[in-house]
């Protein structure tokens, strides 16, 4: 196979993506290049243009922020995921036909699944967030035969707007709680599974110090899942572990979504392992260049 693939976004920052991307075709030796496109909002039109015209030759593309949407409103199909999540973030062209897919929840269910060996059945989860990351995670969690749903987010109405989506889909409990309750800590305390979908712990976010939980908060027996990915350590992953519980950052979900897209692009499994360590190598230069 040969063409080319890349992400947009705007602005495209330090993504991951390139890197994972190249190692992955590099690996199964295909003639596929990936690059970091910066589109800016007002030029989408024109780029999606450019890839309808480009006789195949543009294989597909990724969307982040802030294209995820208005990508998925101006696509020919829509996968079910992607409506689910409300929103696309991998383009498949199909002769001119641009098809919509959502990878991050498939991927962040694979991750859990491979990386951690996580079976689902039957758990109690405890979703902290309720923006784009925690929506794409609910709508592909509630394809598994989880127990119940606990929502915490900050502002409260966009905790039940995220619950009111979710009931569409899932049949068992479904409740919302406020991030500053005493409901939030008990629900943490009888958790399976916690997963972590705000940006709090991020690096160079304003709460970059904050976590939402104490160790005291958290079962030794949950599984802890933060999505933030940079730093390999937040502060509610070092809760979570003087809790003794087991502990996973975001960086394996990062990959699988990436498996996932490469998947839909070439038809074959991803070469999963070569991905991660090209991601791992990245994050850790990234990391190295920050200490300085
Ligand atoms: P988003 O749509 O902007 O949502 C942000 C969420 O964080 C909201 O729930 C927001 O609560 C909450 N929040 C922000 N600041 C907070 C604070 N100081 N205290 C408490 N809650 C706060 O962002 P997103 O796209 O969902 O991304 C969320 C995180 O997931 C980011 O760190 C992103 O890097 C990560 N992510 C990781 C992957 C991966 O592959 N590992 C994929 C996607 C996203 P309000 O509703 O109250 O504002």
């Amino acid at each position: 196979m040969r063409g080319r693939l890349g992400i947009i976004g705007y602005p495209l920052g330090h993504s991951m993506s390139p890197v994972m991307f190249r190692a992955g075709m590099k690996e199964y030796g295909l003639d596929v290049t990936y690059d970091a496109w910066e589109v800016a909002p007002e030029k989408l039109e024109d780029f999606l243009e450019e890839v309808r015209s480009s006789d195949g030759e543009i294989l597909g593309f990724n969307a982040t922020v802030p294209h995820k949407e208005a990508v998925m409103a101006a696509m020919d199909e829509v996968s079910e995921e992607a409506q689910r999540a409300g929103a696309v973030n991998t383009v498949v062209n199909d002769d001119g036909r641009l098809v919509g897919y959502n990878t991050d929840g498939t991927g962040f269910v694979r991750a859990l699944r491979e990386e951690a060996g996580f079976a689902f059945d039957h758990k109690r989860v405890l979703i902290i967030g309720a923006g784009g990351a925690a929506r794409g995670v609910v709508m592909a969690l509630s394809g598994e035969a989880v127990a119940d749903f606990t929502i915490a987010n900050r502002t409260r109405e966009r905790g039940d707007g995220l619950a009111d989506n979710l009931r569409r889909h899932f049949g068992g409990g479904v409740r919302v709680v406020s991030l500053e309750s005493s409901d939030f800590r008990r629900a943490a305390g009888s958790a399976d599974l916690i997963v972590q979908c705000t940006t709090m712990g991020m690096l160079h976010s304003p709460a970059a110090e904050a976590s939402p939980l104490r160790t005291a908060d958290i079962s030794a027996d949950a599984v802890v899942y933060d999505l933030v990915y940079n730093p390999p350590e937040t502060p509610l992953m070092r809760e979570a572990v003087r809790a003794g519980a087991r502990v996973y950052g975001g960086l394996s979900m990062l990959v699988y979504q990436g498996a996932v897209g490469f998947e839909t692009w070439m038809g074959s499994p991803a070469p999963v392992k070569a991905m991660f360590e090209a991601a791992q190598t990245a994050l850790a230069k990234q990391q190295e260049s920050i200490k300085g």
